[in-house]
């Protein structure tokens, strides 16, 4: 668990500062009060880092021929596509520290998913696209996880993204300044069943892929290996995938526990997967019984604290 603050990137009026077109501000106070004190934020308002003013006149993406352009509501003549997209390759290079970006949502600069697009006519025409300076952001860190902080307000989505962002800490601090075959099996033999538990298929692809780590040089193995794990974190923890690295977890203990404790922590177990109980549950009970066991393999498994617990993300 990381001792400092977490590097993370956010669009800068989610943070309550007056930054907006209207010359309001977007605060979270998800954001501002609760995960402040895990990461420390990098602000960035792309729009009034090109020179637009505050208060400004509203902008919007639209389709054309030449592509997605970012152009002023009441005069497309006034085109900051360019400007936006070279501030955004910019701050791609300056922020490549980061281990976590919060972006606004509705944003033609900002915005990550479903933003609405114009046609030349000036009506509604899809919703395909991406603020233009974000779009630049995960071009540039394709493994930097990115989330919308209307988002956040998803259980599922938030502990996805926060899972996400301490993982990938632990890899660019514990691993990637120095890769090698030690480091790469140390970090995935904690994360294992956390991606059992996200994406089974990528625990085979990445079981296959650490299975001959003499085959080529390390540091493309790692490559490979993170832009791997990362894709697995990036899908959302089912209750399948949760109650399948429990049982495998459990098995640990089958020579540890008494009949009555077996049912009980198996009847957690069946709650959880049944939807009747939050992870949290079982989780306790298998951790109390599993912190007995002198087995540093298992103490050490993120699954069991992927992220701070009084964030409590596992009770709902
Ligand atoms: S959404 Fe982005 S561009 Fe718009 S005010 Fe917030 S930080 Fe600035």
């Amino acid at each position: 668990m990381a001792l400092e603050k977490i590097p993370v990137g956010v669009s800068q009026c989610l943070l309550g500062e007056t930054v907006r077109y209207d010359g309001g501000h977007k605060r979270s106070r998800y954001i501002t009060d609760q995960l402040s004190q895990y990461f420390e934020y990098y602000p960035v308002c792309p729009e009034v880092a090109i020179g637009l003013g505050t208060p400004r006149k509203p902008i919007r993406l639209v389709a054309t021929d030449k592509g997605t352009r970012v152009q002023q509501n009441d005069d497309p003549s006034i085109d900051v596509t360019e400007p936006l997209a070279d501030y955004g390759r910019k701050m791609a290079g300056e922020l490549s520290h980061l281990c976590g970006y919060i972006f606004m949502q509705n944003s033609p600069s900002c915005g990550v998913y479903d933003m609405k697009r114009y046609g030349a006519n000036g009506y509604p025409k899809d919703k395909d696209g991406r603020g233009l300076y974000a779009q630049q952001i995960i071009d540039k860190l394709p493994l930097l996880p990115v989330e919308e902080a209307g988002r956040l307000n998803d259980a599922g989505l938030r502990e996805n993204f926060i899972t996400r962002v301490y993982a990938y800490y632990d890899w660019r601090v514990n691993v990637e300044p120095s890769p090698s075959a030690k480091g790469l099996i140390d970090f995935y033999s904690r994360y294992k069943y956390q991606v059992m538990a996200h994406h089974p298929e990528s625990y085979k692809t990445i079981g296959r892929l650490l299975a001959n780590l003499k085959s080529r040089p390390i540091d493309d193995i790692c490559n490979d290996f993170i832009g791997e794990f990362m894709y697995a974190l990036g899908h959302k923890a089912t209750r399948k995938g949760n109650t399948n690295a429990l049982m495998h977890l459990r098995g640990y203990l089958k020579n540890q526990l008494d009949t009555s404790e077996k049912a009980e922590l198996g009847d957690l177990i069946e709650n959880y997967r049944l939807g009747y109980v939050p992870l949290v549950v079982p989780m306790t009970l298998l951790k109390h019984h599993l912190l007995k066991v002198d087995d540093p393999y298992l103490q050490r498994q993120s699954f069991w604290s992927p992220h701070p617990e009084k964030l409590g993300l596992r009770n709902v």
